[in-house]
Order: structure tokens, then C-alpha cells, then sequence
């Protein structure tokens, strides 16, 4: 064919400018031209492909194939790339094979169909594509195994903030309760050197009377001094073991003992002790019939209640006035009224009465701490009961306290 014999000068002068292989076969693949680049490629000398079959250019592995895809392509005669969506490979005459990209042209000269190949090498190409996708697959994993490394820190930070918090609340808690304590101590300081001033000025006054009474006919006096003394040292008690009872529940010290008691032990003793501090003309109207209750409760914190409610009824009420204690038993509840006819409590002063140090306005002429009310409250309530009040300023006040209980003596 003398379109393609080697001294042909447009073939040559064209296709040894290009850097891509050239390989031109005819219809019965056998290869009819190559360009300097296409024999570098595959390793031959100049021209000594001419004449070979394609095949020569192909592995063995896929010269089956090959040809269906020849035939068909001369056949429909267009223009296209070669091995769309596969790898196409090539063979050197030294046996080795690499990767090429190929673009196939048709063309026909003199009634002779031939095909011209543009064939290059890419074998660095597909080192630097595999290179990539290593070096992808790298960094994902490096991704992933970070992104895991990750997960775990923050999962450990995230406890160690749930461990810290933990520990800042219970820091906070013991510094609040510190700080309650610290509060309650320097308050105490404050009420003794304030609320003892008075009872123990009193004390002392009666104690250097009662040492001036020398005469037998004296004792009349003598006695009056003597209950103004312990009158005084009643009330101190009664402030002192109030703060005791806080400082108990404050602390988490407070343990409640059950027994069971005759009510009217609890109930004389109370007003017995109450009656030192009655002022003139007060009496205590308590019953007297209450010999068959045999309870069971905490004899010392129901002694508290009641010496609570009874000397402030005491304390909040004027002289010749009537005080009532009252009891009553119903369904396993123990019910108590201490009714005075007092100064009462302010209307709007009523809601804040059993918060601790609070005190009302008129009660405030009278000697007294503000605690024994909240403390009562505090007490019945861990122990299943309840205290209630109403009252009218200058009319007096009703206190009603329950806690439940059985009557022993009736089983
Ligand atoms: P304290 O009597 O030492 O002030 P409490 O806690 O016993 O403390 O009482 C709190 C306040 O409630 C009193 O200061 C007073 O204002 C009011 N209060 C309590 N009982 C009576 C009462 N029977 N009559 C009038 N006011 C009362």
C-alpha cells in the first residue's frame, strides 16, 4: 500500500510530530503504519511492526475479545475512544504489559478501509491514579480511626465533666451546710449575748434580793425572788434546748426515739413548768381526764411542741387571761388546740410565722428568738404530723397540732 510505505513524506512529516503513538492497520488488522512514538512505546525498531498483526500489540489474554471489537467497529466505522469504562492494556516486545488510552479513527482510502489508533502510555498515570486512591483510602481510614479517637475523648470528657460536676455539688452542699452552721453558730452568739442579757440581769437582781431578806418574815419575798429566778432560768432552757433541736436537724443528727407514755405525764408536765411563767391573773385550763391514753410518739419532741405553743400563748397574752389546751383522739390521730386570747398575729404576717427567726411586728416588745415555731413545724412534719394556726390581732390565736399515734392502753 503505498500510502503508507516509509518514504511517504506527508505521513511521516505529520505523524512524527505527534507524541502520541500511531498505528494504522487495515481490515485484517494487520498494521500498516507507526509513528516513532507508537515503536518507542512498545519497544521496536523503526518500521518493524509493519506487517505484523495487531495482535502483536495486545496480550494474549485479551485477543479473543479484541477481535469481536475490531469487526464491529470497521463495520460501523465512527470515531471513538477504545475500551470505554475498561482498562486497556498493551504488550512490549520485551513481554511486559502496561496500561494505555487509545482513540480509534476510521478512514478509507482508495476503496481500502484502515483504522489509525492514537495510542498512549499512561502507565505513570495510573501509578499517580493508584497512588491517589491509596493515599485516599489512607487518610479515610486516618479519618475514621480520628474520628473514633475523637468519639472516645469526648465521651471521656464528657464523664470526667459529669464526675467533676458531681463532686463540685457535693463541694457545694457541704460548703452551704458549713456556711448554714457557721450562720446558726454566729446568730447564737448574737441571741445569747442579746436574749440572755435580760433573764440573766433578772436572775441576778432576784439572787442579791433574796440575800438581803435576812428575817424569818421574809420568806414571803424570798419565794418571790426565787420564782422570778426560776422562771428566768426555765425560759433560758427552753431557748437553749430550741437551738439544740436545730442544730440537731441542720447537722442530720436528729434521731426520733418511740416509746410508750401516759398522755397526762407529758401534758402535767408541761404546764407544770408553764405555770412559772404564768403572769398574773393567767391560768391553764388543761383536762384532767386523759388518764387512759397510753400513746406511742416521741415523748421528748411532744413535750417540745406542747411547752413551745403553751409559753407562747403564755408570753403573747395579758394578764387574767384564760389559756385552753385541749386534746382530743379520733382515728389514730392525736389532736391538740392551745387557744389564747392574745395580741394574735398580723393578717399579713401569718404566712411567714413558722420561717425560722421570723417574728411579728407586735411581738416584737416581747423577749424571743423566732425559732420555737419552726422548729416545732420541722419535728411533726418528719414525724408524720402537722401544725396549723389561726388567729386575729388583738383577739388571740388558736394552734392546732395532730400526729398520728395509737392508744396502747385501749389494746
Ligand atoms: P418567738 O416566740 O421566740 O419569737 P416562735 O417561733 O415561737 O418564736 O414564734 C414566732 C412568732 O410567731 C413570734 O415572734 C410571734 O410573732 C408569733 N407568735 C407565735 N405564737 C403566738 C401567739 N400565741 N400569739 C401571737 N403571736 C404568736
Amino acid at each position: 500500500m503505498k500510502v503508507f510505505e516509509k518514504d511517504n513524506n506527508i505521513f511521516k512529516l505529520l505523524s512524527e510530530a505527534i507524541s502520541e503513538g500511531i498505528i494504522v492497520v487495515n481490515e485484517k488488522q494487520t498494521i500498516v503504519a507507526t509513528n516513532g512514538s507508537a515503536n518507542t512505546i512498545f519497544g521496536y525498531d523503526t518500521d518493524e511492526l509493519v506487517g505484523k498483526h495487531l495482535n502483536t500489540l495486545i496480550p494474549k489474554k485479551y485477543h479473543h475479545g479484541h477481535k469481536k471489537h475490531f469487526d464491529g467497529f470497521v463495520e460501523h466505522s465512527e470515531k471513538r475512544h477504545m475500551g470505554a469504562g475498561r482498562d486497556l492494556f498493551g504488550i512490549r516486545k520485551d513481554g511486559s504489559e502496561f496500561p494505555v488510552e487509545a482513540g480509534l479513527n476510521p478512514f478509507a482510502i482508495y476503496g481500502n478501509n484502515y483504522v489509525m489508533a492514537l495510542v498512549i502510555d499512561i502507565t505513570l498515570r495510573k501509578e499517580q491514579e493508584q497512588q491517589i486512591q491509596d493515599l485516599n483510602a489512607k487518610l479515610e481510614q486516618k479519618i475514621e480511626e480520628r474520628t473514633e479517637e475523637l468519639h472516645q475523648t469526648i465521651q471521656e470528657l464528657k464523664e470526667e465533666v459529669k464526675l467533676r460536676m458531681e463532686a463540685e455539688a457535693q463541694t457545694k452542699e457541704s460548703l452551704k451546710k458549713e456556711r448554714d452552721l457557721s450562720e446558726l453558730k454566729t446568730k447564737f452568739l448574737s441571741l445569747v449575748s442579746h436574749e440572755f442579757k435580760t433573764p440573766l440581769s433578772g436572775i441576778l437582781t432576784s439572787a442579791t434580793l433574796t440575800g438581803k431578806y435576812t428575817k424569818t418574815e421574809q420568806q414571803e419575798k424570798r419565794e418571790k425572788h426565787l420564782d422570778t429566778i426560776k422562771n428566768k432560768v426555765k425560759y433560758l432552757d427552753n431557748i437553749l434546748n430550741d437551738f439544740l433541736s436545730i442544730e440537731r436537724l441542720e447537722t442530720g443528727k436528729v434521731t426520733y426515739k418511740y416509746s410508750q407514755f401516759p398522755l397526762s405525764k407529758v401534758v402535767n408536765e408541761v404546764v407544770y413548768d408553764a405555770n412559772m411563767l404564768l403572769k398574773d391573773g393567767q391560768r391553764i385550763n388543761y383536762p384532767k381526764d386523759i388518764d387512759d391514753y397510753v400513746i406511742e410518739f416521741d415523748e421528748k419532741i411532744l413535750e417540745l411542741v406542747l411547752t413551745n405553743l403553751i409559753n407562747n400563748a403564755i408570753k403573747y397574752s395579758g394578764e387574767h387571761t384564760v389559756i385552753d389546751l385541749q386534746v382530743c383522739f379520733e382515728d389514730n390521730i392525736l389532736t391538740f388546740k392551745i387557744i389564747d386570747h392574745g395580741i394574735g398575729i398580723p393578717k399579713k404576717e401569718q404566712d411567714f410565722i413558722f420561717k425560722r427567726y421570723f417574728r411579728a411586728e407586735n411581738a416584737l416588745l416581747d423577749q424571743g428568738t423566732g425559732i420555737g415555731l419552726n422548729i416545732v413545724k420541722t419535728h411533726l412534719e418528719n414525724l408524720g404530723g402537722s401544725i396549723t394556726f389561726t388567729s386575729k390581732e388583738n383577739q388571740g390565736s388558736t394552734f392546732t397540732v395532730t400526729i398520728p399515734t395509737t392508744n396502747t392502753h385501749e389494746s
